[in-house]
C-alpha cells in the first residue's frame, strides 16, 4: 500500500462490504450514534492499529493514537490538550467502561527516549512529549545497567504503560468512575516481534501473555 490511489480502491471495497452488500451495521451506527464501550490509547506506529490487531468492527473502539501511546497527567493551564480532550469525550460523553493503554514492542518513540539518555531538545515536539515517559527510562536504566538495548527497550515500553495508567487517575472524571466501579483501566502490550498480547497483572506487577 503505497499510494493514495490504492486507498481509494480500498475504500471502494469497504463501501461494497458495508454500504452495498450489507448496510445494516452502518445504518445502525448512524441511527444510534457511536456507542463504543472500550477506549484504546495506542501508538501512531503504522504496525499497531488496534482495530486491526484486535479484529474489531466499525463502532467497536474509541481510539486515541499518539506517539508512544502516552497519557499525560491532568494539566489545568490552557493549551491544546488533544489526548486529554479525547479522553474526556470518551469517558464523559460516551461513557466507555474500559480504557486500555496498548503499548507495543519496538516502539520508535520509546527507543528515541532511551537513546537520548533523557536529554531533550527543546525545539522538538517529540522530545517534549516523550518526557512523559522519563520516569520509565530512568527506572529501566537504573534497574538494568548493561542490559542489551532490546531488554531495556521492552522494560521502558512496559513501564511507560504503567505511567499512563497512573496519569489516567489524575483526571477526576476517571478517578470517580474507577472508584465507583463503572470504569476499568487496563495495561496491554502487543509484542509485534512474536505476535503475542500481554496484559499487566496488578497482583503480580508483571505483564502476562494472554
Ligand atoms: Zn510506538
Amino acid at each position: 500500500m503505497s499510494s493514495p490511489e490504492q486507498l481509494i480502491q480500498g475504500f471502494r471495497r469497504f463501501r461494497e462490504q458495508h454500504f452495498t452488500h450489507d448496510d445494516a451495521l452502518y445504518r445502525q451506527l448512524v441511527a444510534q450514534g457511536q456507542t463504543p464501550r472500550i477506549l484504546v490509547v495506542a501508538c501512531c506506529d503504522a504496525r499497531v492499529d488496534p482495530a486491526i490487531v484486535l479484529d474489531c468492527a466499525p463502532g467497536d473502539l474509541f481510539v486515541i493514537r499518539n506517539v508512544a501511546n502516552l497519557v499525560p497527567p491532568r494539566e489545568s493551564h490552557a493549551g491544546y490538550h488533544g489526548t486529554s480532550a479525547a479522553l474526556e469525550f470518551g469517558v464523559c460523553n460516551l461513557g466507555v467502561q474500559h480504557i486500555i493503554v496498548l503499548g507495543h514492542a519496538r516502539c520508535g518513540g520509546i527507543r528515541a527516549l532511551l537513546e537520548s539518555g533523557g536529554a531533550a531538545n527543546p525545539d522538538s515536539y517529540i522530545d517534549d512529549w516523550m518526557r512523559l515517559a522519563e520516569g520509565a527510562r530512568a527506572t529501566a536504566e537504573r534497574d538494568m545497567p548493561g542490559a542489551p538495548m532490546d531488554e531495556r527497550l521492552q522494560a521502558c515500553e512496559q513501564r511507560a504503560i504503567l505511567i499512563s495508567l497512573r496519569n489516567l487517575m489524575t483526571f477526576p472524571w476517571v478517578r470517580e468512575r474507577v472508584g465507583g466501579g463503572t470504569l476499568t483501566l487496563h495495561g496491554w502490550y502487543f509484542d509485534i516481534e512474536h505476535g503475542r498480547l500481554l496484559r499487566h497483572d496488578a497482583a503480580t506487577g508483571a505483564f502476562e501473555a494472554l
